[in-house]
């Protein structure tokens, strides 16, 4: 609903007219007037008037309030028709409480509506790739029949009671003090106007208000992020007199089974064997944009449990910049069962690898005791929670005891 067109009839463009047709139409108007070509007076009108269209126009807030309380609505302190009409009495109550004979503190001009927040759910897959999402979303918006009016343009009459304010002021003495204190006029209910009953608008029977679906379409551009927001303007909920609020998608970007993110970067978790560690080989990993990437070690480079390495431009895709993040691999160095340490085998490792560590000196006078290895139960070990894979370690009372791991027999 738009309730004045000048602006709109200045630029010669319509109601409808989207951010860059605007932009069009200033342009050439602005050239046709400019104070350089044409010097008459008149042009020169023209011109500034086309500027002012277009510094309102261009703005999507000033336009919204312009569209949906014309000219006076820009001016500060002209649109306080509805203000009163939201927001409950019972804050002004307070605020007027002891307040003197001034006006009232709420601020002038049009309220702006509650913004509508709804969380999207994305796998790391749909981040990487982009998608597209249908959304529905129910919402109200001014009755399309009466504009929001109510009625027709010559039943809707502003209420003389409260002079269209839908608030009147009262004034109340108790004991030494005066109060003054805003409350809803009874008049028209708070709405501001009255709606003469023949010309009641029969769609909404004088709500101004109707409820619509609306589908959204959802672009989650590749490599957006865990939280971003995605803001369609001023697509929440319409009432009459405020500026409706704002559709505010978040990104909700679900844990992946393989992959962390860090940034533009991507981590993965490589399980590789002792040889393949040592020796060189390769391993492979499905990759989140669905192709397989094969990694080749090459023998002598060894990789010891905890190394990190990077894969350039495998990570996400950077949004506006282009390009990629990298992967970044955390190996793990998977050792070869038991069975396989056999005498022989083991002969054989002492020949190939470097040789022991040594022992640190122990003072000659130290008590040394001799200890034995023993299976580790995470499960008795309440507070230690280093443990990889998320398993979560419940603290009972009763596991107290420590130590149990090592076993040692004094000498
Ligand atoms: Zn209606
Ligand atoms: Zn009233």
């Amino acid at each position: 609903m738009v309730r004045e067109t000048k602006y709109y009839d200045i630029l010669g463009v319509s109601t409808t007219a989207t951010d860059v047709e605007i932009k069009k139409a200033y342009r050439k108007t602005a050239l046709k007037y400019h104070p350089d070509k044409n010097p008459s007076e008149e042009a020169s009108e023209k011109f500034k008037e086309a500027t002012t269209a277009y510094e309102i126009l261009s703005d999507s807030e000033k336009r919204s309030v312009y569209d949906q309380f014309g000219q006076d609505g820009l001016s500060n302190g002209g649109a306080g028709a509805g203000a009163g009409g939201f927001g409950g009495f019972g804050d002004d109550i307070f605020s007027q409480f002891f307040g003197g004979a001034g006006g009232s503190g709420r601020p002038r001009g049009p309220q702006r509506g509650r913004d509508i927040r709804h969380d999207i759910s994305v796998t790391l897959e749909e981040l990487y790739k982009g998608k597209t999402s249908k959304l529905a979303l129910n919402k109200q918006i001014l009755c399309k029949t009466c504009e929001g009016r109510g009625g027709a343009k010559d039943a809707v009459k502003k209420c003389s009671s409260c002079n269209g304010q839908g608030v009147k002021f009262v004034t109340r003495q108790m004991g030494p003090m005066i109060q003054r204190f805003q409350a809803e006029c009874e008049v028209c209910q708070g709405t501001g106007d009255i709606i003469d009953p023949k010309g009641r608008c029969k769609t909404c029977n004088g709500k101004k208000i109707a409820n619509e679906r609306k589908i959204l379409q959802v672009q989650i551009e590749p490599g957006m992020r865990d939280g971003q927001k995605i803001v369609y303007k001023g697509e929440a909920d319409q009432a009459p007199d405020i500026i409706p609020g704002d559709v505010v998608f978040v990104i909700n970007a679900k844990p992946h089974k393989h992959f962390k993110r860090n940034g533009d970067d991507l981590i993965y978790e490589a399980e590789i064997d002792l040889l393949t560690a040592i020796a060189g080989g390769e391993f492979a990993l499905e990759h989140v944009s669905g192709d397989w990437l094969k990694v080749a070690i090459v023998p002598g480079e060894v990789i010891s449990p905890s190394m990190k390495k990077v894969i350039d431009g495998k990570g996400m895709p950077i949004p506006k910049y282009g390009g990629y993040g990298n992967l970044i691999i955390n190996f793990t160095v998977k050792f070869p069962a038991n069975h396989f340490t056999t005498e022989e085998n083991l002969k054989k490792l002492e020949d190939i690898l470097p040789a022991r560590n040594p022992l640190p000196t122990i003072p000659k006078d130290a008590v040394v005791d001799d200890c034995v290895l023993s299976e580790f139960d995470p499960s008795k070990y309440a507070n230690n929670r280093s443990g990889r894979g998320g398993q979560s370690y419940d603290s009972d009372d009763e596991d107290q005891q420590q130590g149990e791991g090592v076993q040692c027999a004094s000498q």
